[in-house]
């Protein structure tokens, strides 16, 4: 299917944006009105790059407040109507968005908006142009799908048909499945969009935190099957508001957005990635510190990292997980044209699994979030577990876990939103005896990181019967009947280990003490500059 972008998607001006969405591989674009507005390249010019970067003007918008309304204000939707149709023509487009109305003017009443549809579709047909009308989750009447399909059937004009926008529908939770009783041809666009989980204002909701397919909590899979299901063949168009695309290089935006679609249409039911079994290694360069991180690693005792001498900080190179077929999962890679590594540079290799129980519990990678999110479940087949927002002593540290379906390879996502918090990398290793450990790295002169005594006398009051870890730095957590025992090393370049052990079921990361680790973090640091 032909694959498209809204402008409003990408940071920079209109020519930058083109050429971003042209090097990401789209077939075409939304022009967004205000990106033209703003641009000092004629209808014409914009009409002429476009051609130039190979792209197709796929829908032009918005067109607003332009049916339900008293007689004279119709008039003069109807004549600011005209002026876009001439400018579409100027631009070679041939499709207008028009969202439901939200002015306090509009009427409640389907019939007169379907009548006021027809005269616009009648008028944009003599230019040569259809209109898709899009029910917005906060029009002042129309914001259901259902409704807006109602008021286009009773219309009946040729020129006019739906336009479907994932984030309005999901959104308000409304069941897609209706969408299969719309007949496809009219369907004339269908825009796509995945967001995050918020309880918030909608239209907030939507103008800052949109995303890709497959970096929110949307099934956009099970939505895209319900349109196609219906005999929708246009464009897969994505409109994504995101606060951070906006200031974001849109090379790599646009590069995100082209494999959020391709991963989508190669399997709408959600792709077929590797089946992982555990992590095979990691591959850490040591920087200066390289004696120092041998002598960590031998007493941590694990046989699956690996130091390479090299680079000007210590830090995580590369992770090896273990699959079944390797080569099926690098084709699989390459099918997506994906990159091979994860967003922060750390290079993913696939390997055979080794025997034994894998002594890598999990790895923290510090990468743009959304990004990160999107690339663990093209690549990997990993499954986002819930979003958190920890407090560091300057700022916040958003963290997800993404976990493989047999729970053995976890990614934990770490992404600060100021500058002044470093989330370090780290690996955390499997040990049976958290507090053995601490003992070890303290006579092998690597002390681990120190726990205020304050966090062990609120410990007493949150885990009643929890063991007594009062000056042994390890920390603990419980989740049902599982329990978790974790310490933390010094940072050594831009790395850190943790060293981890689970008892009973517990799945998580030790989250709820990430707080404590980056104030000790930050604490330590000061201390020693
Ligand atoms: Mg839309
Ligand atoms: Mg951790």
């Amino acid at each position: 299917m032909r694959k498209s972008i809204a402008t409003v998607s990408l940071s920079g001006t209109l020519p930058e944006k083109l050429h971003a969405v042209a090097a990401a591989g789209f077939d075409g674009f939304e022009l967004f009105e205000n990106d033209l507005v703003a641009c000092p390249l004629s209808p014409e010019d914009v009409r002429l790059m476009a051609a130039d970067l190979g792209l197709r003007v796929e829908l032009y918008q918005p067109f607003r407040d332009a049916e339900a309304l008293p007689p004279e204000r119709f008039a003069d939707a109807l004549r600011r109507a005209e002026h876009k149709f001439r400018l579409m023509t100027r631009l070679g487009a041939d499709l207008l968005l028009v969202c439901s109305n939200v002015s306090p003017q509009a009427i409640d009443d389907d019939a007169l908006a379907a009548e006021q549809l027809h005269t616009l579709a009648e008028r944009a047909a003599a230019h040569g142009v259809r209109i898709a009308y899009e029910a917005l989750a906060w029009g002042r009447h129309v914001d259901d799908y259902l409704r807006s399909w109602r008021i286009v059937r009773m219309a009946g004009h040729p020129a006019l048909g739906v336009c479907l926008d994932s984030f309005h529908i999901l959104s308000k939770g409304t069941d897609p499945v209706g969408i299969e009783a719309i007949p496809g041809e009219k369907i004339f666009f269908l825009q796509l969009a995945d967001a995050p989980r918020l309880t918030m204002d909608t239209l907030q909701w939507s103008r800052h935190y949109r995303c890709f397919p497959g970096q929110g909590d949307f099934d956009l899979a099970g939505f895209t099957r319900h349109v196609l299901a219906a005999g929708y063949r246009g464009p897969l168009s994505l409109e994504v508001f995101n606060d951070v695309f906006r200031r974001a290089d849109p090379v790599r935006t646009a590069a995100d957005a082209m494999l959020s679609l391709r991963f989508l249409e190669r399997d709408p039911g959600g792709g077929a990635p590797p089946d992982l079994t555990d992590f095979g290694y990691v591959e850490l360069a040591t920087g200066p510190d390289g004696e120092r991180l041998r002598r960590l690693v031998e007493v941590l005792g694990v046989d699956r990292v690996r130091l390479v001498d090299g680079g000007d900080a210590a830090e995580l190179r590369a992770v090896g997980i273990g699959t079944p077929d390797p080569a099926a999962a690098d084709a699989h890679v390459a099918a997506l044209s994906a990159p091979d590594h994860a967003p922060d540079g750390t290079r993913v290799v696939f390997c055979a699994p080794r025997p034994g129980e894998s002594a890598i519990d999990h790895v923290a990678l510090t990468a743009p979030f959304a990004e990160a999110s999107l690339w663990c479940r093209c690549v990997l087949g990993l499954r986002p577990h819930e979003s958190l927002e920890l407090p560091d002593p300057y700022g916040l540290v958003r963290s997800r876990a993404m976990t493989s379906v047999n729970g053995k390879v976890m990614l934990a996502l770490n992404m600060a939103d100021t500058a002044s918090n470093v989330p370090w990398q780290h690996v955390a290793v499997v040990c049976d005896d958290v507090v053995g450990m601490a003992r070890r790295l303290t006579a092998a002169g690597e002390p681990p990181l120190r726990i205020p005594a304050n966090y062990y006398d609120d410990l007493d009051a949150r885990f009643p019967g929890a063991p007594d870890l009062r000056g042994t730095d390890v920390l603990y957590d419980r989740a049902g009947d599982g329990e978790f025992l974790h310490l933390y090393t010094a940072t050594i370049g831009r790395v850190f280990f943790e060293v981890v052990q689970r008892i009973g079921g517990y799945s998580g990361y030790g989250a709820a003490n990430t707080p404590v680790r980056l104030a000790a973090q930050h604490g330590h640091k000061m201390r020693r500059e």
